[in-house]
């Protein structure tokens, strides 16, 4: 049997962590490890691996990730701007293989990333 992630271990309430948003086919938590003043993860339920393995199935699920991420940006009135990433793969740094939109605000912000 494959291991669970952090990420299905928190989406089970097996492991703590600060959850601030719940549907039926998201969570949204508090990054452990903030970069910025407001660091927080939308977790779909369904254990996709990464956006590389999202199948055309995975559509309106992907879409409704989004739509959470900027609804919570409102609801938290970041009116300066938001960040999201998705991190896939090694060269991206990616560390927890179980899909995950990180939105990410609170401070100017530098660009290019890297
Ligand atoms: P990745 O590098 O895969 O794009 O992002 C994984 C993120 O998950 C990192 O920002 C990391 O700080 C966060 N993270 C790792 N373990 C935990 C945990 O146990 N709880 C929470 N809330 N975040 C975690």
């Amino acid at each position: 049997m494959v291991s669970k992630t952090i990420f299905q271990k928190i989406i089970d309430r097996e492991l703590p962590a600060e959850i601030l948003f719940e549907d039926e086919q998201c969570i949204i938590i508090k990054d452990i490890n903030p970069v910025a003043p407001v660091h927080v993860l939308v977790i779909p339920k369904k254990p996709i691996l990464r956006v590389e393995e999202a199948s055309t199935e995975d559509a309106k699920l992907l879409g409704h990730l989004l739509l959470c991420a900027k609804n919570f940006a409102k609801r938290e009135g970041l009116k300066n701007g938001f960040r999201i990433v998705i991190n896939n793969g090694k060269d991206a740094l990616e560390s927890v293989p179980h899909l995950h939109i990180h939105l990410i605000a609170g401070k100017p912000m530098q660009w290019p990333p890297c």
